[in-house]
Order: C-alpha cells, then structure tokens, then sequence
C-alpha cells in the first residue's frame, strides 16, 4: 500500500512536469504575438526577433560573450537554432558576440552589408562562418525580407560602391525597417544622422526606434526624431569610454518619446499582438 502511494506520487509528478512542460512549448512556440529582445549585452546592439511560429532573429551579435548567455536566459533551455542573423556592420561591438552564437546554436542564415575588417577578431568570425558553411547574403536598399509574418525592408546603404566608398565603416551599416501587424521599428546601427535623413519620413516614422549609434551625439538630433517620431525608444549601451548615451541625446529622447529603455540598466522585450497593440516588459 505504502509503495502504491509513493508510485501514484511519482505518477503524479510526471504528470505534472509533463503538462508544465507542454504549455511551455506550446506556449514558446505558438505565442501568436512578435517579441523582440533588446538585449543587455554590454557596449554594443544585439536584438533578439521572434516570430509567432517562433523564428528567431538575431540583428547584431554585441561585443563578446554575453550575447550568447542572454539568449539562454530569453530561449528556452532547449534551443538550439537561430534562424537567421544579421551584421549591420563589421566592427566588433556588432560582430564579435556572434562567434559564440555561431558555436553555441546552428545559425541558418547570415545577412551583412558587404564590409570587412581586417582585425584579428572578424578573421575569427569568417573562419567561424566557412566552419559552419555559412556565406552572408549582402543586403542594399530596397531589399525586402519576409520572415513569418514579419516584414523587413532595407533603407540603407544604396550599393556596393557606398559600402565601398565609406570614409567610416558607421557610414555603411545596415538601417532597416520591421513591420508586424500595423506596428513597425527602425535599426538603425551606428549610422550618422545625415545618413538617417536622406530616407524618406515615410520610412523613418515608427512606433519602436532602436537609438543610433549607443546614443552618441552623431546619430540623432531634434529634426530627425521630430521626422522618427517613436512611442518606444531603446537604447543599446554598456560601460563605455565615449560617454554613450550623450546627455543632450537622452534630452531630446525624453521630450520626443513616451518610454525610453536603455540596456545598461536593463533588458527590454517589446512585444506586438497580432491586433498591433504594443507591450514593453523591461527586466
Ligand atoms: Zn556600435
């Protein structure tokens, strides 16, 4: 009798580590609102998109190691895919984070602008790419992606000749615009703010601005986010020596945008229902 009732308590256990367990995929994976992760990875971008059928999306890899710890702390223990991932541009705050992403999940794709570096560490992210099999696919303006129901649409840099030509590898970065449900976000890299007007305000104006450039004085002014015009603004940052976010950039935020998030201090999930209602849990 005293064994049945210790066998009917593990039975029950089971039970209820099976039905957690359950609800926790179905839920992961047929949540039907888009979650994006701005995430808390030091002096640098690394911003986690995932789809309602649960693609995920890596825009920018950070500076180092603690891309790959916040993804284990945002994905369930089991994950082992990143869908695609995207280099804005090749300096190390963007890149260098995704050589452990490349050696922790299996990446399936990898979108960049075309750039290089000749530093040690990006040899080490395109020998981890060749490892992989991996060859970026180079994205211009006009490009459009379609992942799920998410829409992607790339406003700069015009060409190869840009990429090319840049006097500052800033100049080239990758600026795209995200749609879901009615609801749209600008990445903005680490482009300067000259580069940022010549797209038109058609493009520019959204409901989720990730700050260029770590809040630094070359990315935003009072005229650009009069034309951005963001409920939501983000800003990725860490320790730093250059005094990222500028005081007179954090300014203009707080008098342009009703919430303002920056990854110092915490990791901020923006989430958008399929009705376009937008939620940000910061934490
Ligand atoms: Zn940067």
């Amino acid at each position: 009798m005293k064994d049945d009732k210790h066998l009917f308590g593990i039975l029950f256990l089971v039970l209820v580590f099976d039905v957690w367990l359950y609800v926790s995929i179905i839920s992961f994976y047929f949540s039907p609102d888009l979650r994006v992760y701005f995430l808390s990875v030091g002096q640098g971008d690394a911003t986690l998109l995932v789809t309602p059928d649960g693609k995920r999306f890596l825009i920018d890899g950070g500076p180092g190691k603690r891309t790959a710890s916040e993804l284990g702390n945002v994905l369930p223990p089991w994950a082992r895919r990143i869908d695609a991932i995207l280099v804005t541009h090749p300096q190390s705050d963007h890149f260098a984070g995704f050589i452990d992403v490349l050696r922790t999940y299996r990446v399936g794709y990898v979108f960049g602008n075309g750039d290089e570096n000749d530093t040690q560490t990006f040899g080490v992210f395109k020998k981890t790419l060749r490892e992989q099999g991996l060859n970026p696919v180079v994205l211009h303006t006009g490009v459009t992606l379609d992942i799920s129901w998410m829409h992607m649409l790339v406003l700069s840099p015009k060409n190869d000749a840009e990429v090319k030509n840049a006097k500052d590898k800033n100049d080239s970065g990758i600026v795209a615009r995200v749609e879901f449900a009615g609801k749209s976000f600008l990445f903005t890299a680490d482009v300067p703010k000259e580069i940022l007007k010549r797209i038109p305000q058609e493009f520019l104006a959204v409901d989720i601005l990730k700050v260029p450039h770590h809040g630094s004085k070359t990315g935003l002014d009072e005229e650009l986010m009069g034309m951005i015009k963001p409920k939501v603004s983000v800003i990725e940052v860490g320790k730093n020596n250059y005094g990222h976010p500028k005081k007179e950039i954090l300014n203009i935020l707080i008098a342009h945008t009703e919430q303002l998030f920056r990854t110092d201090q915490e990791r901020a999930m923006v989430t958008i229902t399929p009705g376009g209602k937008i939620a940000v849990d910061a934490q």
